[in-house]
């Protein structure tokens, strides 16, 4: 096929396929350029409980800086780190540096990192959580572990016993992106989880009267209410969307309307000024996502 034609037009398919495949590689060697030169990053976004607006925790989520490209999403490059043994060296290494930021945080804010699931069926991974806890002095209840649906998807055995050995550690364990996977009431019955993290596709349309979303939010809520875990309702990004949410039951809030995910030193900061607290839609410096 001939090459000329433009972004996909002449190629075969097959060809395309090649591309995408050189592309992920090509991906994958910087991304493991980067984790050695110390070129990603973890930001930190405040979830807020709303009776006090207090910060009650920080999910580290990553970020990447491309020399070229410029910034690349996690949504890219975790799942291309998934493909290969990367995945848990920048697990590893973000597990490490979140337990030793959080350190410097007041003892009533935890930590929240993601755990990819490839990472949770690695046999070293509660190893992993171990030490990070262990060299930064962390207690482990200040650490959260969100994973998603995804993590059930292998050997129930093993599942079962990673979870059995955390709970040992002590850490707390979210369910992340609820209501998107393949819906997991079964999941809910047999696994430890601390909290629920309801996803914010549903808060996107909660305020459009035609749309479930804000029924199924409260019906979420109701069931991790009964099942004795807290629950996160993630993306909230205006007041309206705020309202809606709060009135079916939502207290622990995370989203654009209070804060982005913030370097260390703005939450450093952000603990000086204001004790931890932030208003929705509060001082400007917490919402732009600054690079
Ligand atoms: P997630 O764990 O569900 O994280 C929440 C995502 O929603 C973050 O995107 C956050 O910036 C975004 N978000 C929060 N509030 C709002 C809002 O009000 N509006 C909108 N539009 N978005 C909001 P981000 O940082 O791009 O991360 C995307 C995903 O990448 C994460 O989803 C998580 O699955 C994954 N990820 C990020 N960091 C890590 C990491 O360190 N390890 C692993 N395994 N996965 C990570
Ligand atoms: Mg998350
Ligand atoms: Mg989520
Ligand atoms: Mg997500």
């Amino acid at each position: 096929a001939a090459k000329n034609g433009g972004r996909g037009q002449f190629r075969f398919y097959s060809d395309d396929l090649k591309d995408e495949e050189q592309e992920r590689e090509l991906l994958l060697e910087d991304l493991r350029i980067a984790l050695e030169a110390g070129d990603l990053e973890l930001r930190y976004q405040p979830v807020v409980k709303t009776s006090d607006n207090s910060v009650v925790c920080l999910e580290a989520l990553m970020r990447w800086e491309h020399p070229e490209r410029g910034p690349v999403s996690p949504d890219v490059f975790i799942p291309v780190a998934e493909e290969s043994d990367l995945i848990n060296q920048i697990g590893e290494w973000a597990l490490q540096r979140a337990c030793v930021d959080a350190m410097a945080w007041p003892s009533s804010v935890r930590v929240a990192v993601n755990v990819s699931a490839v990472q949770f069926t690695n046999p070293e991974f509660c190893n992993v959580v171990s030490a990070a806890l262990a060299h930064s002095g962390l207690l482990p209840d200040r650490l959260e572990l969100e994973l998603t649906e995804s993590v059930f998807v292998g050997d129930s055995e093993t599942t079962e016993a990673v979870f059995t050995d955390l709970k040992k550690i002590g850490v707390r364990l979210a369910l992340d992106d609820f209501g998107t996977g393949y819906s997991s009431l079964s999941y809910l019955r047999s696994a430890p989880f601390d909290k629920i993290k309801v996803d914010r596709s549903f808060v996107d349309s909660c305020t459009q009267k035609d749309k479930n979303s804000a029924k199924i939010i409260a019906a979420i809520i109701g069931l991790s209410n009964a099942l004795g875990m807290e629950t996160t309702v993630e993306g909230v990004e205006a007041f309206d969307q705020l309202e809606v949410v709060h009135s079916k039951g939502a207290r622990l809030i995370q989203g654009f309307l209070y804060s982005r995910a913030l370097p260390q030193a703005d939450v450093l900061e952000l603990m000086a000024n204001g004790g931890m607290k932030i208003e929705p839609d509060g001082p400007e410096m917490y919402r732009p996502e600054r690079r």
